[in-house]
């Protein structure tokens, strides 16, 4: 993740199908109501800001995501992704917003100044359900329109009401607009320049610049939260989408000691009297949880995949192991919940170097401090942990899979 000023756009694709996105998360949402900005409330297990920005991150064509947040809400949301983002988190700069929110998108258009992108989607950090689908037909439209807009027709009877009658509207041709909102890049040069008060949306600045502009079909679950109850409404919505399972899976390793000056636990270097002996650096507590996250997806071993006759993995670091395995799990759409390793052994004393183990293996793994956990303990001087003859790991992870979507054609 980077912020503004760390922006280099260096990893952004040559493609012009790619876009970038920018999510404006500036606004307080006095409407919502409650002590927590509407952005931040709990959905589905995450936030609703987190699954917004996942759900753009989702597509494989979207090369950058800019996330515009009110000055003082920086380090919660830097925090945030850091939390909820488990992979692509270099997809993603935070910058700050403006007063209003054509002055928030251009701040988000001048960060991505560098970017070799040509297409732009301007998305409501409130609409958590965007679908690819819904991408596709906005970058379809753009092959013959400078500008789309997801919409859904007006489908109940309109009424105004005036000072001594209510009156009938024609609902024909009527549409509700919706977000992400999605342009050629070249169209919004100047657009967000002038005076821009009392414009509800991009579509409307675009409107009045004469951009020749576009709807494609909408969905009901890309429906803004506005209320509390729209919220509900839309977690009932989404769950019925996606079901994920939950999977635990366990791991089990053991080194012997030998000569050595020290000792690699979770990528941490320990000093001690002795070194582990194995093939690879003996990362006991690693090995353990990469069997554990092999075990929860049904995919064999560590043995399966890094055979100890093979000499290419001899002295090979064991992040190598369980990037490995983490990275099967990310490519089932699945993510590690959390992981619980106890390491067994007399020596050396765990205790000490628990927090920087954990660092380690959240860094490595894209994971929160609070999604891991380190113990140890003794055998009381029991079995060969207890004759100081070797270190035990046992790690238990649990990874969530998604098993359906509802909303697929297929
Ligand atoms: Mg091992």
């Amino acid at each position: 993740m980077k912020t503004s000023s760390q922006s280099d756009c260096s990893n952004i694709g040559q493609k012009t199908s790619d876009f970038c996105c920018i999510i404006v998360a500036a606004g307080g949402g006095s409407r919502f109501g409650g002590e927590l900005p509407k952005q931040f409330q709990p959905f589905l297990g995450e936030t609703v800001l987190s699954y917004t920005l996942r759900s753009v991150l989702r597509s494989p064509k979207c090369s950058e995501c800019i996330l515009v947040t009110a000055p003082g809400m920086i380090e919660d949301i830097q925090r945030l992704v850091a939390q909820f983002v488990v992979s692509d988190r270099s997809r993603v700069t935070v910058v700050s917003g403006g007063s209003e929110r054509a002055d928030s998108v251009r701040n988000g258009l001048i960060s991505l100044q560098g970017s070799k992108t040509e297409i732009v989607l301007i998305h409501d950090a409130a609409r958590p359900g965007l679908d690819e689908a819904t991408i596709e037909r906005l970058l379809d439209a753009l092959q013959h329109h400078d500008g789309a807009a997801p919409a859904l027709p007006v489908v109940d009877a309109l009424k105004k009401q005036e000072p001594d009658s209510i009156s009938s509207v024609d609902r024909t041709d009527l549409f509700r607009i919706q977000t992400p909102q999605a342009f050629k890049r070249s169209s919004l040069e100047g657009l967000y320049g002038g005076n821009h008060s009392g414009a509800l949306d991009d579509f409307e600045l675009a409107q009045a610049a004469g951009l020749n502009l576009t709807l494609v079909a909408g969905s009901e679950t890309l429906s803004k939260i506005t209320y509390p109850e729209d919220l509900v409404r839309l977690e009932r919505l989404l769950s019925d989408t996606t079901i994920f399972e939950y999977r635990m899976g366990s791991g089990y390793d053991v080194h012997a000691f030998e000569d050595g000056s020290h000792v690699t636990l979770c990528g941490v270097e320990i000093p001690h009297t002795r070194a582990l002996k194995g093939h690879s650096d003996a990362d006991v507590a690693w090995h353990a949880i990469t069997d554990a996250l092999l075990g929860a997806i049904s995919d064999g071993d560590i043995g399966d995949h890094f055979p100890p006759s093979d000499p290419q993995w001899k002295g090979a670091p064991s992040s190598v192991f369980l990037k490995f395995a983490a990275d099967r799990v990310a490519a089932m759409g699945g993510r590690i919940v959390n992981i619980d390793v106890t390491l067994i052994c007399e020596e050396p004393k765990i205790k000490p170097h628990r927090d920087p183990m954990r660092k380690s293996t959240c860094e490595l793994l894209d994971l929160h401090p609070h999604q891991v956990s380190i113990k140890a303990t003794t055998t009381e001087g029991l079995g060969f942990e207890g004759r100081r003859e070797g270190i035990a790991a046992q790690a238990i992870v649990s990874v969530a899979l998604p098993i359906r979507n509802a909303s697929a054609t297929d």
